[in-house]
């Protein structure tokens, strides 16, 4: 089953990219397997996925223990600050960077070990009261004070949008993203690239590469609906 829903969402990532004039090598499926036993990651490697998404430390660094070292692993989820030293080591990129005090600890945790942190800022480009990230028009100034931090690399951006079950709806909010980041990367920052655009869902992912996602995150899509209650 998770082998045969891989298979469809890389039909459904190529068709999304002929449509736009796209590459298909341009864009990572990153597959969300939070909440998700190891075993079945373990069934999803056969399809060539390298890239799997948590959302919070400890998950990740269990899998990690478990699991080959060839997988690329990515903190997608809210990083509380106590947590970052965990990750050193472990993850090819974090999603979810919205403030200065969460990449100064990002620096130091990193730095102990000589590490370099690749890193993604998070924008609640929506505006949403429920939603982490920082507004877009405070991006840039986040970016520029994080670019001064020597062991930590930004190399895009990333965003959740709102939840609706009409991906249309989105469209003009990855839009908007795809803006934001070449209007940033016009500015040749130190220490960032904006080669990464890390958005859309299983209800949006085709929406979101239409208008430029280089990353999207599916889970449900991949390895159905969760269970939070067990
Ligand atoms: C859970 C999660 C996803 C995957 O969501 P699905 O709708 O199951 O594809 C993507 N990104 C983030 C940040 C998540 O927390």
């Amino acid at each position: 089953m998770i082998l045969e829903n891989i298979k469809k969402v890389r039909e459904n990532i190529s068709a999304s990219c002929k449509k736009a004039g796209r590459n298909p090598e341009e864009v990572t499926l990153i597959a969300v397997s939070k909440t998700k036993p190891y075993t079945d990651i373990e069934e999803a490697l056969p399809s060539g996925v390298l890239d799997y998404g948590e959302n919070k430390v400890q998950e990740l660094t269990e899998k990690y223990e478990i699991l080959p070292k060839n997988i690329q692993w990515h903190m997608i989820g809210h990083l509380q600050r106590n947590k970052v030293k965990y990750l050193v080591g472990k993850v090819k990129l974090i999603h979810s960077v919205d403030s200065i005090r969460l990449a100064n600890q990002i620096e130091a945790e990193f730095g102990k070990k000589n590490e370099i942190a690749n890193i993604l800022i998070e924008v609640n480009i929506a505006n949403e009261e429920s939603k982490f990230g920082v507004n877009a028009n405070e991006t840039l100034d986040l970016i520029k004070k994080i670019s001064l931090l020597p062991h930590i690399r930004i190399k895009g951006l990333m965003t959740i949008a709102p939840y609706t079950d009409n991906p249309e709806k989105n469209r003009q909010y990855f839009s908007k993203m795809k803006k934001l980041s070449v209007d940033i990367r016009e500015k040749n920052i130190d220490n960032t690239s904006m080669d990464v655009l890390s958005m859309g869902m299983t209800g949006d992912y085709q929406v979101a590469i239409e208008e430029g996602a280089t990353m999207v995150r599916v889970g449900t899509g991949i390895f159905g609906e969760r269970n939070y209650n067990k």
